[in-house]
């Protein structure tokens, strides 16, 4: 009874001690109530079997089951072993002093055990936990290429893909030489190497990194080849090899520069599958110095390295693919961005010029490799526009050219059998080419025969819309097998998206025209005229210059329709249309007024001048035979003009003037032009 008490007694003080402390020694909650249970059997089966077994060895046992299976087992042995130190050495200690058991069967002993017990495990587990958290930061540190958890992807991705290279190749170095470093301390050879694969065609392995006694000596420049015995033994059979007992004074091993005394070497494969990736070697001066437990090691350090490999390449790539994003990402909305951005709405603002794009575009793609290394701008840069596959013109260009190349741009060229474009059109994919010295690619256009002798990367992207192609891209660069798969991949997909966006600027170029001509004859209309009447107005007051406006009508035309019908009617209306487009100056603006009547602003211009104008454009419709419909038919117009600011500053009434003067004309007896004067 009084056992049962004092049991009680210290159980409460047992779990009282570890529920307090819960939170900072145990890490798995629902742990609590397993403990509970194992130590009060603890207890019970203790003092029921008593001696050696009593308490404190059956709370060990279960203490044992319960931190392996509950807390990580660095914890477990941490806490065990400081168990054992204070409460099992000193009963066995006192078992060999004296014969019986005693200290063991008092319970007041027991408690004070158990209470040293609890606080030595908190104490321990505590101790222990910040030790494991130190070795957790420490391994995360060396084996994540130093990419922790407060350092954020958009970190990552904010870095050049050179700059994140470079940093990460570093981080390899270091784990590397942490690692040689401790396994140095701890095996005592003299130098250890990394070999890696450097040519996978003719099999070279290049010395990456080392740590020896005798650094001063090392060739760095050494490679392995399939003929340098001892090494290229592991390179051929793809096994260790362990060389102990040499005959001769020293093994040549071709990485030392000057004659090192080495005795013993061990060698091991870094396989990929079936692929030897690499050679990890050391050697020591000493004789029969390696084991073949050492190979054991040197094994388990080459998966080590593997890792650090996997995680290295591994992270490159997660760059390289947040990097694509984040460029491809900028592509789109900088190209979406206005003046591309197809209004909802047709206006008649000046067309959207495909110029504008194709400096983007060749903006975009000269600068995409500058990511991976500063000098990576192509030689020469050359954006094509292509019409229904038959026609080209050149959009832009920067770089090197033999000629002027704005000469190219105002031309529009027919595509050949034989051109670049023929496999683009094929194949509609990229193209690209590494050139040797003396090769070129055959481009078969007028001015660029051939890409740069200096051109060693070449590389063609079409610019799609679906299945169409609207134009292509060449790029020239002097350096060698410069794109990467995912630079390649950028470029592709940016093709694919600009040529809808050419596409959509066609479209609403011929729309907004559309919606500026006259449909019959194809001359700007009443709208578009009184706009450039505005305009005409503005220049000519800033100027100070004149403007006269002419008004044409032709003559009977009522008649004629009814005589020849509408249809006959329609085409005569084309084919003055067409005489007056021959018979006026570049910088005169004609429109189709409406009905059978035609206005033409004539800018810098006198009622004079006009008048001449007018007279050379009368005389050549009267003397026209116009062959319609099998009929040999004849008319004749009536025009009348104004002019301004002389006859008024008003754009309204200056149309009301010419209109006043038309009609004078048509009084006068019709194919005549008037002038219009005042009185
Ligand atoms: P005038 O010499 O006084 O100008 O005599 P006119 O018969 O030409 O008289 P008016 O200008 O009043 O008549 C215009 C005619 O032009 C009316 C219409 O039949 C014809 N017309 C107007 N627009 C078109 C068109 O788009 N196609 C055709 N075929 N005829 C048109
Ligand atoms: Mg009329
Ligand atoms: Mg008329």
């Amino acid at each position: 009874m009084e056992d049962l008490i004092i049991f009680t007694i210290i159980f409460i003080v047992y779990v009282s001690f570890l529920i307090i402390f819960k939170e900072k020694f145990y890490k798995t909650e629902n742990a609590t109530p397993i403990f509970l249970i194992f130590s009060f059997l603890s207890i019970l089966f203790g003092n029921y079997f008593g001696g050696i077994f009593k308490f404190p060895v059956i709370i060990y046992i279960f203490s044992i089951i319960y931190f392996s299976g509950f807390l990580s087992l660095k914890y477990s042995v941490a806490y065990i072993l400081m168990l054992l130190l204070i409460e099992i050495l000193p009963p066995v200690y006192f078992r060999f002093k004296q014969d019986t058991m005693e200290i063991l069967n008092l319970p007041w002993e027991n408690v004070f055990l158990f209470a040293i017990a609890s606080v030595s495990g908190m104490v321990t587990g505590n101790i222990s936990q910040k030790f494991l958290k130190k070795m957790t930061d420490e391994y995360e540190r060396i084996f994540s290429g130093r990419i922790t958890k407060s350092e954020t992807k958009q970190k990552i991705i904010k870095k050049s893909k050179e700059e994140f290279r470079q940093e990460t190749e570093l981080s390899f170095e270091e784990n590397i030489k942490e690692l040689f470093s401790a396994l140095k301390n701890s095996i005592g050879f003299s130098g250890i190497f990394l070999f890696l694969l450097e040519d996978n065609e003719n099999q070279i392995l290049k010395l990456q990194h080392y740590l020896s006694d005798y650094e001063s000596d090392i060739n760095l420049n050494n490679e392995i080849t399939q003929d340098n015995p001892p090494i290229s033994l592991v390179l051929k059979e793809r096994i260790p090899i362990i060389i102990s007992d040499s005959k001769t004074d020293s093994i040549n091993l071709g990485y030392y520069l000057n004659s090192v005394e080495i005795k013993s070497i061990i060698a091991l494969p870094i396989m990929n599958g079936r692929e030897i990736r690499g050679i990890l070697a050391c050697d020591s001066k000493q004789k029969q110095f390696f084991t073949e437990n050492h190979k054991e090691i040197l094994l388990h350090t080459i998966n080590i390295i593997k890792s650090l490999l996997f995680n290295y390449t591994d992270l490159v790539r997660f760059h390289d693919q947040a990097n694509e994003f984040n460029i491809l990402y900028k592509m789109t909305t900088e190209l979406s961005a206005t003046p591309f951005e197809i209004p909802t709405e047709i206006s008649i603002d000046s067309p959207l010029k495909l110029e504008s794009v194709y400096d983007k575009l060749g903006n975009f793609f000269s600068n995409i490799l500058k990511d991976t290394a500063e000098q990576y701008i192509p030689l020469r840069v050359i954006g094509f526009y292509i019409e229904d596959q038959s026609f080209y013109s050149i959009k832009f260009t920067s770089g090197k050219f033999s000629f002027d190349p704005r000469i190219l741009k105002e031309k529009r060229f027919k595509i050949e059998k034989d051109t670049i474009f023929k496999s683009i059109f094929e194949h509609k994919k990229p193209i690209w080419r590494y050139l040797k010295e003396d090769e070129s690619v055959n481009l078969n256009l007028e001015y660029l025969e051939k890409t740069d002798p200096e051109t060693r990367s070449f590389l063609a992207i079409p610019l799609k819309a679906g299945e169409k192609i609207l134009g292509v891209f060449l790029l020239e660069y002097v350096q060698e097998e410069i794109f990467s798969k995912y630079e390649l991949k950028i470029m592709s997909i940016t093709g694919e998206h600009s040529g809808t966006i050419i596409e959509n600027i066609n479209l609403y170029n011929t729309m907004s025209n559309l919606a500026k001509t006259d449909g019959l004859t194809g001359l700007p209309n009443h709208r578009i005229f009184q706009e450039r009447l505005e305009e005409g107005i503005k220049r000519a007051l800033r100027n100070n210059k004149p403007l006269s406006l002419m008004l044409m009508d032709i003559d009977f035309f009522k008649k004629f329709n009814d005589n020849y019908g509408h249809s006959t009617g329609d085409a005569v209306l084309r084919a003055v249309s067409q005489v007056i487009r021959e018979d006026i100056r570049e910088v005169d603006f004609p429109a189709r007024y409406g009905g059978e009547e035609f206005v033409i602003i004539l800018e810098e211009t006198n009622k004079k001048k006009a008048f001449d104008v007018g007279e050379r454009i009368r005389h050549h419709i009267e003397k026209s035979d116009f062959f319609l419909n099998n009929q040999h038919l004849k008319i004749t117009i009536s025009a009348g003009i104004a002019e301004f600011p002389t006859d008024t500053a008003d754009k309204k009434e200056l149309i009301e003037l010419a209109d006043s003067a038309l009609y004078k004309a048509k009084k006068n007896g019709r194919n005549r032009l008037e002038i219009f004067s005042k009185g």
